[in-house]
């Protein structure tokens, strides 16, 4: 299958390593006190970390050089230098590392929680009194820190889309899907067809998650007609489906109705498809005649066992309640 990648460049520089200190030691009525300088601390490293709760590179996209402090210089009394604390990148657990000068991989992430380095901090320099031998009583030198390495990085991550929305055409789902998108992923092209789903990733409160636009569903999508097929594939791999009903279209104003007709259309193609948590909202709140009638269609799906979400894509209005929701299943999907 065709795959969407979200692809982010980043250049990360490791702490280097603290100075080792040249110092003697000065003592009362001791003149000639030994070498005493203490060890530099270590540089910081940067670690990548999988973290399942992330779905896109975008909190990369919005931040793109990554550096860790140095470790502190040692001192005298042979006191160590602070090592410098690592600086840690959150990623999304399937993420494919790269170097860009080379291209070549540099780590493949793919066990939650996994952590990796992939810039070591300097090592800091030994300091003088680690020089003194019977022959040498007095070094006058001391090591410098190692430099940390520094790197520029290709990463890079194949999404599925975490939320499908499906509706009749003029719905509003491309809208939506623009009104609650933060970016747009880099797309491969689909091998069957120049047009692809519309994919947005979302970056809500404390997650990020994938959502596609699915075209052409009702237009005999099981039938293969058209690209509708080769589309459904593909939300069968997604986690949450969202039915994006619109009453204020000619001949789709019986919300019943059209639910029906797209779980119908759905399930026609697998019965999987109805299986997957489900969330149905009615778009379009902001036209008048659709206003009068939200209490009458909350209390419809109601009775079906289903909360609806009265919604506008244009204003914003109701998506708040919305994007928690599917924020809520897509987590627990992943947790389960
Ligand atoms: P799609 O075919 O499902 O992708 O539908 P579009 O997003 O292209 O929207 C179809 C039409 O409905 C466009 O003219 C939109 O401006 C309009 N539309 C979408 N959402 C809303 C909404 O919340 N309120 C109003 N008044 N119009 C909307
Ligand atoms: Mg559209």
């Amino acid at each position: 299958m065709a795959k969407f990648i979200d692809e982010v460049n980043i250049r990360v520089k490791a702490g280097d390593g603290g100075r080792g200190c040249i110092s003697f030691r000065r003592e009362k009525f001791v003149p000639r006190g030994g070498p005493d300088g203490g060890d530099g601390g270590k540089g910081g490293d940067i670690v990548l970390v999988t973290d399942p709760q992330k779905n896109t590179l975008l909190d990369l996209h919005l931040q793109k050089y990554y550096r860790a402090r140095n470790g502190a210089h040692g001192r005298g009394k042979r006191q160590h230098g602070r090592d410098a604390e690592d600086v840690e990148i959150r990623v999304p657990v399937g993420t494919v590392i790269r170097d860009a000068e080379t291209g070549k991989i540099i780590k493949d992430m793919i066990v939650p929680w996994e952590r990796f380095v992939v810039a070591k901090g300097g090592k800091g320099g030994r300091g003088n009194a680690h020089f003194a031998k019977p022959t040498r009583q007095v070094p006058r030198f001391a090591e410098n820190g190692g430099k940390g390495e520094e790197k520029t990085l290709i990463l890079e991550l194949k999404l599925l889309a975490d939320c499908g929305i499906v509706g009749v055409p003029n719905a509003g789902k491309s809208t939506l899907l623009s009104k609650i998108s933060a970016a747009k992923p880099r797309i491969a092209p689909f091998p069957f067809t120049t047009l692809v789903p519309n994919l947005g990733m979302v970056k809500y409160k404390d997650t990020d998650f994938v959502v596609a636009d699915i075209p052409g569903i009702i237009e005999g999508a099981h039938r293969g007609a058209g690209l509708g097929i080769k589309f459904l594939r593909h939300i069968e791999r997604t986690g949450v489906l969202l039915f994006l009903l619109d009453i204020s279209q000619h001949p789709y104003e019986d919300a019943g109705s059209t639910y029906k007709l797209l779980l119908d259309e759905l399930s026609h193609h697998s019965e999987k498809l109805t299986s997957k948590p489900r969330i149905v909202a009615l778009n379009k709140i902001d036209i008048p005649d659709v206003r009068k009638k939200i209490l009458h269609w909350i209390r419809f799906f109601e009775r079906l066992n289903i909360k609806l979400f009265p919604i506008s894509a244009v204003t914003g209005e109701g998506l708040e309640p919305l994007l928690d929701e599917i924020a809520f299943l897509i987590k627990k999907l992943k947790s389960d």
